[in-house]
């Protein structure tokens, strides 16, 4: 039967090679479409119309200051890869980055050390299953236990930064983001101070990793540059712009600028799809069928490669420090373009 249904196919996928090879249409890397502006106007305006007077979930405060942050911030953003911005809400609000910052961090490690190797080596890209700071994941073996998008990973990620010094190690973060963003950004600093001031469980995961040889910098060094990067301030559409910069292969759409080599793409992508909801990380993957990270301060940006970044920012996290505006968003969207990347399922 097998034989049967692939001859009756040769003369068709003939003739498409044919058409394909005649309008110079490369067979191994199919046209992506990205949803015309009407489409993808609507759909943000509809995501931020549909989630904007829910209630569930709350401002994180384990970190003081981001208690202050107003709950009902809420805003939706999508640049695509050609670098068009949509945007609905509170877009131009700049929040701490928190977590979102991981994934960014091991795209510099990877680019400034040559090979995407390094994460796998010297940190892991597991999915630990546990929360984001989770000391019991941190203790389990090395290479299984941590990934840079949890807190003891991405600490030890911030480590590999190659950098004289510590001032040094965050200048070239800040200006990479920058690049990143196609915006200059800087620290929101009553949210560094806050958290600077109550981070004793980041600075365990720094000394467990350094009693096991899997931290790269002086550790408490470590933790002040993390702590830092978390607390620098995005818009939604900035963040969206570092986003559609991964979608594009690593060349920013809005400067034309190429921040990370093609080839270390897919890497940063697959250890968000992995990792990016820490231990929602398989829910995510279930409803939204995409790789995106979320942070505490109520981010989240997902990717669709060749298309898009979303981006939903609202404050109130749930129990896993996940935004339920910005989730609920972004999933709406996915699924009324058919975003998933596992198939739209119609
Ligand atoms: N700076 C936060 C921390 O280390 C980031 C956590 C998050 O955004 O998930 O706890």
């Amino acid at each position: 039967m097998q034989t049967g249904i692939s001859k009756e196919r040769v003369p068709g996928a003939c003739l498409i090679a044919a058409l394909a090879v005649l309008l110079g249409v490369a067979l191994s890397a199919p046209a992506q479409v990205i949803p015309s502006a009407q489409v993808l106007g609507r759909v943000v305006q509809e995501a931020h119309d549909q989630f904007k007077d829910l209630r569930d979930g709350a401002t994180a405060d384990y970190i003081p200051e981001l208690a202050k942050v107003p709950s009902e911030l809420f805003g939706v953003a999508i640049v695509t890869a050609r670098g068009d911005v949509f945007a609905a809400g509170d877009v131009d609000y700049p929040f701490t980055i928190q977590s979102v910052s991981k994934p960014f961090t091991a795209a510099l490690v990877m680019q400034q050390h040559g090979g995407a190797e390094i994460i796998l080596d010297k940190i892991g890209v597991e999915p630990t299953g546990q929360r984001f700071n989770s000391i019991l994941a941190t203790q389990v073996i090395a290479q299984v236990s941590v990934n840079p998008l949890v807190n003891s990973g991405a600490i030890a990620a911030v480590s590999l930064v190659e950098a004289a010094s510590a001032q040094e190690r965050f200048d070239t973060i800040l200006e990479y983001y920058g690049r990143l963003a196609a915006a200059p950004l800087s620290v929101i600093e009553d949210v560094y101070q806050s958290e600077a001031a109550t981070n004793q469980r980041n600075r365990a995961h720094a000394y467990i990793l350094f009693a096991s040889d899997r931290i790269y910098s002086e550790p408490m060094e470590a933790v002040d540059v993390y702590t830092r990067q978390c607390s620098i301030g995005v818009t939604a559409k900035q963040l969206a712009v570092m986003g559609a910069t991964l979608a594009n292969n690593g060349v920013n759409p809005v400067t034309g600028m190429r921040v990370l080599d093609t080839r270390y793409v897919p890497k940063v992508l697959a250890i968000m799809l992995m990792a990016g909801f820490y231990d929602e990380s398989g829910l995510w993957a279930y409803t939204a069928g995409l790789p995106a990270k979320t942070g505490v301060g109520g981010g989240i940006v997902a990717v669709v490669p060749g298309k898009m970044a979303i981006v939903g920012f609202s404050p109130r996290v749930n129990a896993a420090g996940n935004s339920v505006r910005a989730m609920k968003a972004i999933e709406y969207i996915a699924d009324q373009l058919g975003l998933n990347m596992f198939g739209s399922g119609r």
